[in-house]
C-alpha cells in the first residue's frame, strides 16, 4: 500500500498555533509533568527547554565546567529541567551552577525543588548569582527540578549539577517529553496513547542508532497532535525547536492497528534532513528511509514490489524494499550511510 504521508521538508513552520493555544489548560504557563518513575537505575533527566544543537542534558553531569547544558533560546516563566533518580541513591546534598566558563547565561531568576515521591516538589532554595545549593537533605530524594521564576530573553546555560554523597553516578538518560492531544477526537485516545509510548520507547532509540556530527539534537518536546481532517499525518519542526506531529483523526480512529505510522513520522524528526540544499529531489529517499524503519528496525515485515511497475525511486514501502535489498545483498549498513550524507548540503 503506498501510504500517503507527506514530509513538511521546510523547517521553520508552525502549524494549528490555535489547537496548540486550547490545549494548554489554564492560562498561566502548563505546569511541568511529575518525575516519571526511575526503576531502570539510570538518571532520567526531561526539559520542557528545547536543546542548542548537542549541548545536551548529559554534559551538566560530566563533572567539566568547560560543557554544559544550553538551551535554544530563551527561556520562560515556568521552563523547567527536571532530574529523576533511581531509587537506590542516596543524596546527601545537591548542588546546581548554571551560566557558561564565561560566565554568560545565568540563571537569573529561578529556583530549585525537591521532591521526595517524584511528584510533588517542594522549593528549597533559590538561585542567587546563577548558582544553587541544598547542603544536608533529609530523608530520600527521588527528584530534583530546576525552575525558571521569570522569563529572560538569554539563553540558558545549565553547567553542573552535583549529587553529593554519590561515589559513581549512574548513566544519564534524556527522556523527550511527547505531549498527546486529542482533544478534537476523543475517540482516538488508545491509539493516541499508543503512538505517545511508542515514540517514548523508540525515538531516543533511533536518534542514538543514525547520530552523526550533523544530526538535529534529540528534541526536548514533541507534541502528538491528533487534528487533521485529511491526509494521514505529518512530521514538521517549528523555529523553536519544538517538533510536531500531526495525525489525521479518522485515520486513528478508522486504523486502529496503524500505530506504527508514528514510528514513521517520528523517524522524520530524527532524520532532520530540512533545508538541506541540494538534496530538494530526493524526497523519495527521506521517505523510504522512514518506512525502512518503520518496516525493518521497528516491526520487520517482507515487501515485495510488483517487479513489473516498481522503481526504487517510487518512495515509501517500494524504497523501503530497495533499501533493504541493498542492505542485505550489497553494501550493510547503507541506510546508515545515505543518512548521514542526507544531513550534508550537497553531498
Ligand atoms: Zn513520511
Amino acid at each position: 500500500m503506498h501510504l500517503p504521508v507527506r514530509l513538511l521538508l521546510l523547517g521553520s513552520f508552525l502549524l494549528c498555533s490555535g489547537a496548540l493555544a486550547r490545549a494548554d489548560a489554564g492560562e498561566g504557563p502548563a505546569a511541568p509533568p511529575a518525575a516519571q518513575p526511575n526503576a531502570g537505575g539510570t538518571i532520567d533527566v526531561s526539559t520542557s527547554m528545547p536543546v542548542k544543537d548537542h549541548h545536551l542534558p548529559k554534559l551538566a553531569f560530566d563533572g567539566s565546567a568547560s560543557t554544559y547544558f544550553l538551551t535554544r533560546g530563551g527561556v520562560k516563566a515556568g521552563d523547567d529541567l527536571t532530574v529523576a533518580l533511581p531509587a537506590d541513591l542516596h543524596v546527601i546534598g545537591i548542588s546546581v551552577s548554571t551560566g557558561t566558563p564565561d560566565h554568560q547565561y545565568q540563571l537569573a531568576h529561578g529556583e530549585l525543588a525537591l521532591s521526595h515521591d517524584g511528584a510533588a516538589f517542594q522549593t528549597a532554595v533559590p538561585f542567587t548569582d546563577g548558582h544553587a545549593t541544598v547542603s544536608s537533605i533529609e530523608g530520600s530524594v527521588r527528584a530534583l527540578r530546576i525552575l525558571v521564576t521569570e522569563a529572560d530573553s538569554s539563553p540558558l546555560a545549565i553547567n553542573e549539577i552535583t549529587l553529593a554523597g554519590v561515589a559513581r553516578l549512574p548513566p544519564i538518560r534524556f527522556r523527550t517529553r511527547f505531549l498527546v492531544d486529542y482533544h478534537d477526537a476523543p475517540e482516538a485516545k488508545p491509539f493516541a496513547e499508543t503512538c505517545k509510548s511508542l515514540c517514548e520507547e523508540w525515538y531516543p532509540t533511533f536518534t542514538d542508532m543514525f547520530d552523526t556530527p550533523e544530526a538535529p539534537p534529540q528534541r526536548s518536546v514533541v507534541r502528538l497532535l491528533f487534528d487533521l481532517n485529511k491526509g494521514v499525518a505529518y512530521a514538521t519542526t517549528a523555529g523553536d525547536g519544538i517538533s510536531e506531529i500531526h495525525v489525521s483523526k479518522l485515520w486513528a480512529v478508522q486504523h486502529p492497528d496503524d500505530t506504527a505510522l508514528i514510528i514513521h513520522e517520528s523517524f522524520h524528526i530524527v532524520q532532520g534532513y530540512s533545508g538541506v540544499s541540494g538534496h530538494d529531489h530526493l524526497g523519495w529517499l527521506t521517505e523510504g528511509l522512514a518506512d525502512y524503519v518503520r518496516n525493518r528496525l521497528f516491526m520487520p515485515v517482507e515487501i515485495k514490489p510488483d517487479p513489473n511497475k516498481a522503481k526504487y525511486t517510487d518512495a515509501y514501502k517500494t524504497t523501503a524494499a530497495f533499501l533493504m535489498w541493498l542492505e542485505d545483498h550489497k553494501k550493510k549498513g547503507i541506510c546508515f550511510k545515505l543518512n548521514a550524507a542526507m544531513r550534508i548540503p550537497n553531498s
